[in-house]
């Protein structure tokens, strides 16, 4: 008999799943209330990510004098200033995001997954209810996400106080922007606009910015972003966000005040996990009220699994999409391995760019793990030169007896591309005389990963 599947969400964790169960020959069933694709395509990852490739042609424009372009007025005069018009920009981020959630739409047809519009609910372990309609299942699979963090003293007014889900209706650059938040999204907007142009203060409740990352990657993140003329305020907790007119006020805890005409509030995100059935149907919600879910996103409630932001394991659209293909190799009885969290790389989309795959620097300095790490500056590589690149390193950390690669991190431009090498050895469990013995193009910034094994080469 074939299994019945219902998948509660259209994101990565949910539509991911869905074509792995359609290809082990499930009958499968996603229910979806904002759009395939969910908040990674519609508000979150793409969205950002097309509006940063903007940012990041503007910072490549800064650097054009030093590399001999110069810039002319069409009288022939030397010009200095470019502008970005944000309209279209914005039109182009909306058009991609839909675009992107379409082509997804067409995925799920084509493997047969029927879609069904609206918000669903569970009714027991084996039930979803959307609204007049009623679908039995053998197993259900929750992936509904998560929302942006929002304070009732500093309510978003989709206009000049903005959730990062607002940012794309904006038609004109905002002339001075607060940030407030500085993880990873609350870093990405403010280097992006910053990038844009706009004069930029960014709000961080804790001494560095990036608090979650490797604190030498935040490190030169921070020194690059103040030069670039960004205000970081460390230590800075926000106490309100009010609007008079055109004018934003951040108030901070210890009296003190800043003022923009725009204001991007980055302050973390609450699971969707409230009044959809799931207590009531035995899935155990924990802190916060994320999903419980073990290595192969089983929740406490047989049958029903979760996967993505609404289990707070790790918010990301791979580990999202990952969760949610496991829930269904298990399910379905496939090969499946545990989900393990070492393995993931991530990266943090500013100028320049921060990628980490493995274990932390925080984790060998707390002594949770031996390893040797060496950290190599990007400034000595012959590429880098070439293409003005001052800013950024690679780590590499490898097991002290062995030499197997553990960890990295990679700063600079492209990092997120540079890092898969590492991520590569991480996985396979490649020696770093193995990373270094493979032939990097000269000169490239792959270079500096294969010197920096070469480096760890002990005899
Ligand atoms: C600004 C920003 C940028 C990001 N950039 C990146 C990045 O570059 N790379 C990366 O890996 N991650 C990124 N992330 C994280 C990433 O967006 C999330 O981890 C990912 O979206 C999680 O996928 P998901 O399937 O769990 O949930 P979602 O993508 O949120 O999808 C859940 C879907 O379920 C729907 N839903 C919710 N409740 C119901 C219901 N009751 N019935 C029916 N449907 C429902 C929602 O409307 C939504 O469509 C970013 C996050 C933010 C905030």
């Amino acid at each position: 008999m074939t299994d019945k599947v219902v998948i509660l969400g259209g994101g990565p964790g949910g539509y991911e799943a869905a074509l792995v169960a359609a290809q082990l020959g499930a009958d499968v069933t996603v229910v979806d209330s904002d759009g395939l694709g969910g908040s990674a395509v519609v508000t979150d990852c793409v969205p950002s990510k097309t509006l940063i490739a903007t940012s990041e042609l503007m910072s490549e424009m800064d650097g054009a004098a030093e590399l001999g372009v110069n810039f002319h007025d069409h009288e022939g005069d030397a010009a200095t200033g470019i502008s970005v018009d944000l309209a279209r920009v914005n039109a182009r981020v909306k058009r991609l995001a839909a675009d992107q959630s379409a082509d997804i739409a067409h995925r799920l047809d084509k493997e047969g997954v029927r879609v069904v519009t609206g918000r669903g609910h569970l009714d027991g372990p084996s039930r979803v209810v959307v609204g007049d309609d009623t679908l039995e299942a053998d197993a259900i699979l929750v992936a509904t996400g998560a929302a942006p963090r929002t304070l009732s003293s500093a309510e978003p007014d989709g206009e000049r106080i903005l959730t990062w889900e607002q940012v794309y209706d904006l038609t004109e650059l905002p002339t001075e922007l607060v940030v407030v938040g500085s993880g990873v999204t609350g870093a990405e907007f403010a280097s992006a606009y910053l990038a844009l142009g706009v004069p930029v203060t960014l709000v961080s409740s804790r001494d560095r910015v990036l608090p979650g990352e490797d604190a030498d990657a935040a490190e030169v993140l921070e020194e690059v972003l103040t030069r670039r003329g960004m205000t970081v305020l460390s230590k800075s907790r926000m106490e309100s966000v009010t609007r008079d007119g055109d004018v934003v006020t951040v108030r901070l805890t210890d009296g003190r005040s800043v003022q923009a005409s725009h204001c991007i509030l980055a302050l973390g995100s609450v699971p969707k996990t409230g009044g959809i059935g799931l207590e009531e149907s035995g899935v155990e919600l924990g802190d916060g009220g994320f999903v419980t879910v073990d290595r192969v996103s089983r929740t406490t409630a047989r049958g029903v699994y979760a996967a993505g932001d609404c289990t707070g394991v790790l918010m990301l659209a791979s580990v999202a999409a990952m969760q949610g293909r496991i829930a269904m190799w298990h399910f379905l009885g496939d090969a499946v391995q545990p989900l393990d969290l070492k393995q993931v790389s991530s990266n943090v989309f500013t100028a320049p760019e921060i990628a980490t795959v493995g274990c932390s620097q925080q984790a060998v300095d707390a002594g949770d793990i031996v390893a040797d790490v060496v950290m190599l500056p990007l400034d000595g590589n012959a590429r880098a030169k070439m293409q003005n690149v001052q800013d950024g390193f690679v780590k590499l950390m490898c097991r002290p007896g062995t030499g197997i690669v553990v960890g990295g991190v990679v700063v600079g431009p492209r990092a997120s591309e540079l890092i898969h090498p590492v991520s590569i050895a991480v996985s396979q469990r490649l020696t770093a005389d193995q990373l270094a013995h493979a032939f990097t193009v000269y000169p490239s910034m792959s270079g500096s990963i294969a010197e920096a094994a070469r480096r760890l080469h002990r005899v």
